[in-house]
């Protein structure tokens, strides 16, 4: 049985996502235009041309590296970082028709691709590490800050978060709230990252109890340094969750 339980204002957007917009985005590829069977956007030509992340990749960031490399190993960048996490893993490399989709469902609101991006982020959760999180884990989007949540209308990874959770039977909760925006991260140092993401993100007191002892599947849009992540991962944590693993659609 599926579960998704999540509060205003994912409730709000709920409708978009389901007829209405079979209504007014018709089963094409958004890629290559093609006739698509109904709640369809993504043929399986061009799903075939998206760039998967395949091993060998970093155990703790999901980087992917060329050439024979041992299944656990951590990359460079990882090597001095204690995550909260217990490692990130992405489904796409972030470029190509990949990016796109993302950059289209995010900044130009075509809201019913988050069905094809659940469907990507599937692919992900196919790695074996995942498995001990299926039974009985919770999907937490990582949330957006309110102001901009009005702005754009929608959160993208509580978006993903709905049709995973339908496709794979999970839950998902958003059981994480955002007290403030951030900066973009990525030009910061990583102790000016840290510092900007201090107590950014709390939990929300009624989804607590559900989270005790829980394993969590922490899903955003996209993992570039991991910051982000890891901040929730640690707010997750300290907060009664046993396990956190991060599962994104693209590795920025
Ligand atoms: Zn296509
Ligand atoms: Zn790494």
């Amino acid at each position: 049985m599926t579960h998704v339980i999540l509060p205003p204002p994912f409730d709000r957007v709920k409708p978009l996502t389901n007829r209405f917009l079979d209504f007014i985005y018709p089963a094409t590829c958004h890629l290559c235009q093609r006739s698509l069977t109904q709640g369809r956007h993504l043929c399986d030509p061009c799903t075939d041309t998206l760039h998967l992340i395949t091993p060998p990749f970093c155990s703790q960031c999901g980087e992917s590296y060329d050439g024979k490399i041992h299944a656990d190993f951590i990359c460079p960048n990882c090597h001095d970082l204690d995550f909260s996490f217990d490692f990130a893993k992405a489904a796409l490399h972030s470029d190509g028709e990949g990016r796109a989709l993302v950059h289209d469902f995010k900044y130009r609101r075509q809201i019913h691709l988050a069905r094809e991006l659940g469907r990507l982020a599937a692919i992900a959760l196919d790695d074996p590490r995942f498995h001990p999180y299926l039974n009985d884990g919770i999907l937490i989007p990582v949330p957006l800050y309110r102001l901009r949540l009005r702005k754009r209308k929608f959160n993208q990874s509580e978006e993903i978060a709905k049709c995973l959770a339908k496709n794979r039977q999970l839950t998902a909760v958003n059981a994480l709230k955002r007290n403030r925006n951030t900066q973009t991260q990525t030009r910061f140092s990583r102790a000016k990252r840290l510092a900007n993401l201090s107590g950014a993100f709390d939990i929300t007191p009624r989804f607590k109890a559900r989270i005790q002892d829980k394993r969590v599947i922490l899903l955003d849009d996209v993992f570039t340094t991991g910051s982000t992540a890891n901040e929730c991962a640690q707010v997750l944590v300290k907060n009664g969750a046993s396990h956190v693993a991060v599962l994104t659609v693209l590795r920025g």
